[in-house]
């Protein structure tokens, strides 16, 4: 199995939208979703050469490469993750609070904080929004800088601006620079640097990234440091690096009670981690296109799912540290319209994932 956290830098403005006017592409995500990761991923390993068209097929059935969400690097280096609902900020005095041990009760998370250290009631808190969480002021926003080329449809008869056509995308700039882990479970190669292309408009020149390998990640010793964390029952504060949500067909559950560790990517033992409470504010997902059907239609939505930066108070039954590590990084795989779908519930223990590095 290779484990990599990679970053990827725009070399071109990419299209990366959250909503589509009648206009064009507007609102540019703070974020990449999971699934347009991995189809960019796998189709830059094509175009390379380095799996054929076969695999490509069977990775629709069967995901083995999987990527994580991607979010934003800063200049220095800095990974931003989501914020979690515990991460506020003062709107008068500017304070910023990280909540640093996290407590579990009866009644929730205890050191929640809902006032400012001043005692300003006039928070504001970015979740889920990614951020930077080291740093001098503690937690700085991640933006992302963004640019609007307004493009104008020509007329092919009178070689000039046609009637009515005017495009406005908003377009992520060249040069930003985001970062996301890949797992690939039977050894397809993830070289160490490589080109991408993401989003819409690729074929006109939009979305090109270089991508590089930023570290290896050892599972095994990531399985180690979740020996802990798989405790029969123990309940335990989760992160989520990714949105959360149980999918079964044309069915989903945003907030579910459980996630079946049978559905991981690999084949493993399987076991469940069962959920107590979830904090975090709800969005809606699109799921991307499939790979092999790429058609208009084929893109389901998600509506009113947890999110990424979601807390989840949850404890593991029957399963193993090597199942919680794969949770951890790769999710679950979750079948949507008979489809599978990767990049849901990226769960890993809060103090870990929410860490600086693995
Ligand atoms: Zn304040």
């Amino acid at each position: 199995m290779i484990c990599k956290e990679v970053e990827i830098e725009f070399v071109t403005p990419a299209i990366v939208s959250t909503r589509v006017s009648d206009r064009g592409y507007v609102a540019p995500s703070s974020y990449i979703a999971a699934t347009t990761v991995r189809g960019a991923l796998l189709s830059s390993l094509l175009y390379h050469g380095y799996v054929d068209e076969e695999l490509v097929a069977k990775e629709a059935e069967r995901p083995s490469v999987i990527a994580s969400p991607a979010y934003p690097l800063s200049g220095e280096g800095k990974r931003a993750l989501p914020a979690t609902l515990l991460h506020i900020r003062c709107k008068v005095c500017k304070e910023v609070r990280i909540p640093q041990d996290f407590r579990i009760t009866a009644e929730g998370i205890e050191g929640a904080e809902t006032l400012c250290r001043n005692g300003h009631p006039a928070v504001e808190s970015p979740h889920p929004k990614p951020v930077y969480l080291s740093g001098e002021k503690g937690m700085e926003d991640a933006n992302v800088s963004c640019e609007s080329p307004i493009n104008v449809g020509m007329s092919r008869y009178r070689a000039s601006a046609a009637g009515k056509m005017l495009y406005i995308y908003e377009a992520i700039s060249p040069k930003s620079r985001f970062w996301f882990r890949v797992v690939s479970l039977e050894d397809v190669e993830v070289p160490s640097q490589q080109t991408l292309w993401l989003g819409r408009g690729i074929t006109r020149g939009f979305g090109e990234a270089r991508m590089r390998v930023r570290s290896e990640i050892s599972f095994e010793g990531l399985a180690e440091r979740m020996r802990d964390a798989s405790r029969e029952g123990r309940e335990l504060l989760f992160y989520s690096l990714s949105p959360i949500a149980r999918v079964d067909g044309d069915k989903y559950c945003g907030y579910p009670s459980r996630v079946d560790l049978y559905r991981l990517s690999a084949k493993r033992r399987g076991g469940e981690l069962r959920i107590r409470n979830i904090y975090g504010r709800p969005i809606d997902v699109s799921l991307g296109w499939s790979i092999t059907r790429e058609r208009e239609g084929e893109r389901p939505n998600l509506f009113s799912v947890a999110p990424m930066g979601s807390l989840v108070v949850a404890s593991p039954h029957e399963t193993s540290p090597e199942d919680l590590a794969m949770l951890f990084l790769a999710g679950t795989v979750e079948d949507v319209l008979g489809s599978p779908i990767t990049g849901l519930n990226m769960l890993g223990p809060a103090e870990l994932a929410l860490g600086e590095n693995l």
